[in-house]
This record gives C-alpha cells, sequence and structure tokens, in this order.
C-alpha cells in the first residue's frame, strides 16, 4: 500500500465529474487500498478518488465504530429529511462550515469487486455518503453551506471533535 497525495481546493479535477469504473481488476484494488491508507493517515472518514487525483467513481469512507465501505459508482437513490452539520474536508485542511445534509440517505454502488450493493444511512455516515458523492460530481461542501460566506478556522473553533472527509 502507499499513501498518496491529497489535493487541495482549487485544484481543476475537484470540480470535475468523475468517470465510472468499467474494469474490477487489479489496480482497482490497489487504487482502493492506497485510499484507505491515506484516508486513514489524514485522520479523515471518507476520500473520493479524485482527491487523489484520479478521476474516477470510487470512494471510500470509515466512520468511527464501523467497518470501512467501498464504493465504486455510486448513486444516492434517495434523500429524506434536513439537518445542519459541521463539516471540514480532507482537501481543506483546517477549516470548517455549517452545511445542509439529509437526515436518511439510500444508496446504491458497487463494491471493490462489481457486486452491487445498497446502504441506509443516518447520522455521520449519511453525511459522509452525501459528502463523498458530492466530491464525484465536482461538488464541494462549501457548495452546500447554510450561509456561503461563513466557513471557520478550526484553530479558531472550540474542538468539535468531528473529523475531516
Ligand atoms: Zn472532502
Amino acid at each position: 500500500m502507499a499513501r498518496r497525495k491529497i489535493v487541495l481546493f482549487g485544484e481543476p479535477i475537484l470540480r470535475e465529474k468523475a468517470k465510472r469504473v468499467r474494469n474490477f481488476d487489479k489496480e482497482l484494488k490497489i487504487l482502493v487500498q492506497d485510499m484507505l491508507e491515506t484516508m486513514r493517515q489524514a485522520d479523515g472518514i471518507g476520500l473520493a478518488a479524485p482527491q487523489i487525483g484520479i478521476p474516477l467513481r470510487v470512494t471510500v469512507i470509515e466512520v468511527p465504530e464501523e467497518d470501512p465501505i467501498v464504493l465504486v459508482n455510486p448513486e444516492v437513490v434517495e434523500q429524506q429529511g434536513q439537518r445542519q452539520c459541521s463539516e471540514g474536508c480532507l482537501s481543506y485542511p483546517g477549516y470548517r462550515g455549517v452545511t445542509n445534509r439529509s437526515e436518511l440517505v439510500r444508496v446504491k454502488a458497487l463494491d471493490v469487486n462489481g457486486e452491487k450493493l445498497r446502504i441506509k444511512a443516518d447520522g455521520l455516515l449519511a453525511q459522509a455518503l452525501e459528502h463523498e458523492i458530492d466530491h464525484l460530481n465536482g461538488i464541494l461542501y462549501t457548495d452546500v453551506l447554510i450561509d456561503k460566506n461563513k466557513i471557520y478556522r478550526t484553530d479558531m473553533l472550540p474542538e468539535d471533535g468531528q473529523p475531516e472527509s
């Protein structure tokens, strides 16, 4: 496994729509392992392939106390309710904002072997799913802030214990 470099806000790849994965080969498995390692090293709870410069629809998510989830070609199929979340991004370290996210999210995707999977989530996992799938569509959390002009430096905030993705 190898840790990859995380690209930062301002890099054009973060604004592109990522391409669907067609080959469930060894290369994909290596990419997923590298993404998991990169996410963990950065203390994140999610990472999308464009964040390491790879324009493919692949994301990994690992929220505390849960097994890691690998999603290939994921699609949000249902969103219910609305709630406000404190949110940050590994591609914009040191900042957080308050976003509008769904209370409940249903996602369909493929796993690293190309098998179908479905996830129903609320709470932090729902937030991470929306955040990561947004990345695959070139959308960043700063696009879904409650107040477009308000982001905060985390060193100016009391520790809220919320991880970045
Ligand atoms: Zn992010």
